[in-house]
């Protein structure tokens, strides 16, 4: 069977499969994933306010340009201070999509006169299912009848620090230092950055991996029938 993954990103693609390999072994092997990008689809404009909307309209659109089931994500920092900000907006905070020095700039910027313990944030992902030949198997139907519809979500909750550290991972990543750490500090004696942690480290704790995580079991249910 194969699953769409609403992406033009083959780093996503690989991550999920191999959670899904993590998670299910050899009966992973029934799904074949495939991106968005590579069949030359194209991206929808995400109008969404949430993180679920976002996520949900993506693989939406996907599953219906493909009648394949679709898988996509959307995710984000909320920064306490900040209210629910970056946010959505997390990609474009300093005005060009996915410029990622100018973002972490501009948030430690905005932040600066708050004191260390009073920036906590989080990492927050939705990951939507839609198959298509769903029935009612899903827990909400979209406005087209038959396609049935999963949300899962995931969160890193963590702190923003004062200068970026790591050269791993992207966006926030150099800013953010996970709650939750593994079992090592960096050279400095410091917890770690989710830029400092391999991409192992990372994944075990991260928003995107709990997401991902929760939504194998719904693709071992309603997609290989396990
Ligand atoms: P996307 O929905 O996964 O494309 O993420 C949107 C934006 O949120 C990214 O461009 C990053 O700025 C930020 N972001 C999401 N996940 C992470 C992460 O794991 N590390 C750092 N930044 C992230």
């Amino acid at each position: 069977m194969t699953l769409v993954v609403a992406t033009h990103n083959e780093g996503k693609l690989a991550e999920i499969q191999r959670i899904l390999a993590d998670d299910l072994g050899s009966n992973a092997e029934a799904i074949t994933l495939v991106t968005a990008g590579s069949l030359g689809l194209p991206d929808p404009v995400e109008t969404g306010v949430t993180f679920e909307e976002n996520a949900l309209l993506k693989a939406r659109d996907v599953a219906r340009r493909t009648n394949l089931p679709a898988l996509a994500d959307d995710s984000g920092l909320i920064v306490d201070v900040l209210g629910a900000a970056p946010g959505i907006l997390s990609a474009r905070w300093a005005g060009a999509h996915g410029h990622d020095k100018a973002n972490n700039a501009l948030l430690l910027a905005q932040i600066e006169d708050i004191p260390d313990s009073r920036r906590t944030a989080r990492f927050v992902c939705a990951a939507a299912l839609v198959l298509p030949d769903g029935g009612d198997a899903g827990q909400r139907v979209g406005d087209d009848d038959n396609a049935a519809e999963f949300v899962r979500f995931g969160e890193m909750k963590g702190s923003i620090i004062r200068k970026p550290r790591g050269e791993h991972g992207f966006g926030y990543d150099p800013i953010f230092v996970p709650a939750e750490q593994p079992d090592r500090t960096d050279e400095d004696g410091l917890p770690l950055t989710s830029a400092q942690m391999d991409a192992g480290e990372k994944n075990a704790i991260s928003h995107r991996g709990k997401a991902l995580k929760a939504m194998t079991e719904v693709i071992s249910a309603h997609i290989i029938g396990l």
